[in-house]
């Protein structure tokens, strides 16, 4: 169960000056549990104390970073029911999605443990003509400083752990602000880190007002900003960012294709959408929005993927058997059937679902989409998949390729060529073969593109934005 209040971390510190966010069950609709608030002072003197932190964060060994994050991941294992429960509470997300989100943030944690230690600097030959005779050079990557993070409530957890993990392997204090509807998460990671012996000012984790939020973004003691959330308040944000480093994890309505020598496994395939559609409700950046399947096998992957969205238990998500909970709020929910309703009135058939009841939206499949509703252009982000047969393979490139998201994309063919040809021509981050665009371990390279955003994260991937080279040229003789 939550605490009756939670406070904020300022400088490593709990501080509860006031109690005044509320925070919801998100299938009942109840306030739960309320959150310390951070003002602009607040804000203020958290910037202070990470910059005050940066040398201290610089010269902590990086054995003892290691150690910290390894307190860390040990922590999060003994009080993995807990914060997946809280999960399940503040974000509406069904137990089994909320215990898999808990073992990610351990995978990022331990991950970062190990790069920690890593010494990723270069032994550079400058012997490039005469006049360099002598020279050698050597890199070291050195923390950028203080770092600013802004997140989103689709992944309280882990896309925090993307950007605090990372800082501390890093050497970079940091000031978060977590989204406004499910700071909980934050504030039990929180509580861990002030645990450790980081130096006093590395961290603080502060919910705040939008009116108070713009240090976070133009503050120039700040020297990076990393934000994941949604495209247009990203690119804004970039726009505001002055000389600070911007890495953007943005939004995308990912497409998966399904090319004609996938009969065989369709079943497997079925699942695997059913899955990358539907789990928590739709409400992940990389959830498959858009399904083009060869036309030989466009009636029989719709039987199933129908059969398979009827099948899902929508319901309370601290039920262990359900598998469909809320979208994060009832607007959220009543857009995304507007939506529908919008796509249907120009001729696009549900297949599956379309139901209301209050955020709860049931699994929807369609099919008929006109590609420039914004059911299918924009982000869905909720529990609704459209279909679309195509012909020949080009057709399928040019679809998925056509509008101005770039996240990451999924296809299924037991063709190298085609593998090779979708790596070459997709322009996305990633490119999933034989799976859904869906999948992401949190070593990888990830981030997109187009309107998807800027910058990659995966623990290495970040902790390379969060470090810039500082070049030694040695001349012998
Ligand atoms: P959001 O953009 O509404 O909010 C994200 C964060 O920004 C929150 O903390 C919010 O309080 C803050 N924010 C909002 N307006 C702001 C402003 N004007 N100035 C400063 N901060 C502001 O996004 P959301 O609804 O919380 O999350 C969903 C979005 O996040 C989706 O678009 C999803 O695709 C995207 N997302 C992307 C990734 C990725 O890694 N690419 C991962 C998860 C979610």
């Amino acid at each position: 169960m939550l605490a009756e209040r939670y406070p904020y971390y300022l400088a490593n510190r709990p501080k509860q000056p006031n109690a005044e966010l509320a925070v919801t069950d998100k299938y009942s609709g109840e306030v739960v549990t309320h959150v310390a608030l951070a003002d602009a002072g607040a804000v203020e003197e958290a910037i202070a104390a990470a910059v005050r932190a940066t040398g201290p964060m610089r010269r902590l060994a990086p054995y003892a970073r290691q150690e910290v994050l390894e307190h860390c991941a040990r922590r999060f294992r003994e009080r993995a029911e807990e914060f997946a429960l809280a999960l399940c509470i503040e974000a509406g997300k069904p137990l089994r999605d909320a215990r898999g989100e808990v073992t990610r943030l351990i995978d990022t944690f331990k991950a970062a443990a190990e790069e920690a230690v890593r010494n990723e600097g270069e032994v550079l030959n400058l012997e490039v003509s005469p006049r360099a005779a002598g020279y050698r050079g050597f890199t070291q990557r050195v923390p950028v400083g203080p770092c600013s993070f802004i997140t989103p409530f689709n992944f309280p957890l882990n896309l925090v752990a993307h950007k605090v993990a990372p800082a501390i392997a890093a050497g970079c204090p940091f000031v978060l602000k977590p989204s406004d509807r499910t700071p909980v998460s934050a504030m039990l990671m929180a509580e861990v880190l002030a645990e450790t012996a980081l130096p006093e000012g590395a961290f603080s984790v502060l919910p705040t007002r939008l009116a108070d939020v713009g240090p976070f973004i133009e503050d120039e003691r700040l020297k990076l900003l990393s934000f994941t959330g949604s495209e247009k308040v990203g690119w804004e944000l970039k726009a505001r960012a002055g000389r600070k480093k911007v890495v953007l994890e943005l939004g995308g309505n990912a497409a998966c294709v399904v090319d004609h020598d996938q009969g065989e496994r369709l079943d497997f395939v079925a699942d695997r959408v059913a899955h990358g559609a539907f789990y928590q409700a739709g409400q992940s950046c990389i959830s498959v929005q858009r399904v083009l399947v060869h036309e030989s096998l466009y009636g029989a992957l719709r039987e199933r993927l129908v059969a398979r969205a009827r099948a899902l238990r929508s319901g309370n998500p601290r039920d262990e058997t359900t598998t469909l909970g809320p979208m994060i709020d009832e607007p959220a929910a009543r857009r995304l059937q507007g939506w529908i309703e919008r796509a249907v009135a120009r001729g696009a058939r549900v297949l599956a679902g379309g139901g209301r009841r209050g955020a709860l939206l049931e699994a929807t499949v369609l099919e008929g989409v006109p590609a420039d509703e914004p059911l299918s252009a924009e982000e869905a982000f909720g529990p609704v998949v459209l279909l679309e047969p195509f012909r020949a393979f080009d057709e399928a490139v040019r679809a998925v390729n056509d509008g101005r998201y770039g996240l990451q994309a999924g296809l299924f063919t037991n063709e190298l060529s085609k593998a090779m040809r979708a790596w070459d021509e997709l322009e996305v981050g990633g490119v999933i073969v034989g799976d859904v665009p869906s999948f992401r371990v949190d070593t990888m390279p990830y981030g997109g593109v187009k309107g998807s955003g800027l910058g990659r994260e995966g623990v290495k991937y970040a902790i390379e934005d969060m470090t810039e080279p500082r070049l030694l040229v040695l001349r012998q003789g």
